[in-house]
């Protein structure tokens, strides 16, 4: 079965703050909600000392983990980050390449885009970045399984 997950995210604009900080967090809030699993607020609570300042990458490490334990395969993940500034665009491809290892699945399965808000409210005044996206899972056996099970029934196996 393919299932899809929605995420959003904002952060305050602050010196030193990763960039893909908010991208990661919408990321993987979009992997949970595809396996109705809640969000990353209930599994990496702010109160919870134990994982205080742990990484965003982290986060999306563990909420894969948890997706394989599901049976969810990954398809793939699109993200859209809203900031006025830096301008991104020199940055798209690293961010690509650490959140497709993060979860396991090939960076051309990972789309992130950049655009502004056009200057408008709190993003538009540089105060904030936003990032939003989405994500589409397979739940339930893989491929590899159910060529296999058609291999014991005797090869017989409809066209795809
Ligand atoms: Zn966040």
């Amino acid at each position: 079965m393919i299932r899809c997950g929605i995420g959003y995210d904002v952060h305050r604009l602050a010196e030193g703050r990763k960039l893909i900080l908010g991208v990661s967090h919408a990321i993987a809030d979009a992997l949970l909600g595809a396996i109705g699993a809640g969000d990353i607020g209930q599994h990496f609570p702010n109160t919870d000392e134990s994982i205080r300042g742990i990484s965003s990458i982290q986060i999306l490490k563990q909420v894969s983990k948890l997706l394989a334990e599901n049976k969810a395969r990954v398809l793939n993940v699109d993200a859209t980050i809203i900031a006025e500034e830096p301008k991104l665009v020199p940055h798209i491809a690293a961010m690509r390449k650490i959140i497709a290892d993060a979860i396991g699945i090939l960076d051309s399965n990972v789309g992130v885009k950049a655009t502004t808000n056009e200057k408008l409210g709190a993003i538009g005044r540089g105060e904030g970045i936003a990032a939003m996206a989405v994500a589409t899972v397979e739940v339930g056996r893989d491929r590899r399984a159910r060529r296999k099970r058609s291999g014991q029934l005797g090869g017989l196996s409809l066209p795809r």
